[in-house]
């Protein structure tokens, strides 16, 4: 879910004596705070099997489409991680700050040895921080057969892991890979299917079916909810998503992520109508309310 952070991330692939394309294998700056370094794919070998053979590949789950990948500090998850982006998105929040995951077509082809090779090289860092992989989006359930690779190889590594999703695409979470979770990042982006389906052109259910199967397993989850003025800040709608966050016990905390304006451009470069143009982040007042109106039903916010 690219909700919280922009991302720079198209990288300019360059071509090795054979022709293949490869990209630059720069490691990137591990992030402090909430300040995020993508690498875009950087260092992981891009794909050049045939598109035939590359389809049987994405549907055993060894090939996936990927946007971006970045190690963070204090973001998607405790300690510092490794958060792989994957292309492809069912929803079409108003306010996403990466429009270009929304397209699967618009990923790299990696194979998930190629990211598991760069998990195991940061499992020093992850275990010294209390850390690991966090796979993310666009939506990373779109490709299920990937993450569930990819959350076996963590775990098989020792890794803790966590996915970062809007549930939208929860029916296609497998019980054994909510097994290899440890943690689920579930942004809820509004509480009153109206206006979920305003800021995100599907509907609200299917994330309220998920949260509820994640937490009937005992998985932690991690709550986030984007506040934007005249969209998401309604009391009542935001009482409703606290009412439902109440009743998941394993939520052991809440994110309540003020919208800005940081996405603004890549909808215009992908020749796409951004519809919040006009829209401000919310007053600091507006953001202590709705912390507080979470608060009040006994959740810990940041
Ligand atoms: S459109 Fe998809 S990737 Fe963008 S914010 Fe919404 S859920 Fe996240």
């Amino acid at each position: 879910m690219t909700t919280t952070a922009f991302r720079p991330t198209e990288q300019a692939a360059q071509r090795d004596r054979c022709g293949a394309p490869i990209v630059d294998l720069t490691v990137p700056v591990v992030g402090g705070s909430s300040v995020r370094s993508s690498a875009g794919t950087a260092g992981l070998d891009v794909s050049e099997a045939e598109r035939s053979e590359r389809f049987a590949q994405m549907r055993a789950g060894e090939l996936g489409s990927v946007h971006s990948w970045e190690l963070v500090t204090a973001v998607d998850g405790p300690g510092t991680r490794l958060t792989v982006f994957l292309s492809g998105c069912p929803l079409r929040c108003l306010y996403c700050h990466n429009p270009d995951t929304m397209e699967m077509r618009r990923g790299e082809p990696v194979l998930v040895d190629e990211l598991l090779a760069r998990v195991e090289r940061y499992r020093a860092v992850f275990a010294v921080t209390g850390g690991g992989l966090t796979v993310s989006g666009g939506e990373p359930l779109m490709q299920p057969a990937f993450v569930s690779r990819l959350l076996r190889g963590a775990k098989e590594r020792g890794v803790s892991t966590a996915l970062d999703t809007s549930g939208y695409l929860g029916a296609h979470c497998s019980d054994a890979m909510l097994g290899d979770l440890d943690l689920v990042l579930l942004d809820v982006k509004s509480g009153d299917p109206d206006t979920y389906r305003r800021v995100t052109g599907r509907e609200l259910q299917p994330t309220l079916d998920f949260g509820r199967r994640v937490a009937a397993s005992g998985t932690e989850i991690w709550v986030r909810f984007v506040l934007v003025p005249g969209l998401t800040d309604d009391v009542e709608n935001v009482e409703a998503v606290a009412r439902y966050v109440a009743t998941l016990p394993t939520v052991s905390r809440v994110e309540v992520l003020p919208f800005h304006q940081m996405g603004k451009d890549k909808w215009e470069q992908l020749g796409m109508k951004y519809e919040l143009e006009d829209t401000r982040a919310p007053e600091p007042e507006l953001v202590d309310r709705v912390r507080e109106q979470f608060r009040a039903h006994g959740l810990t916010v940041h």
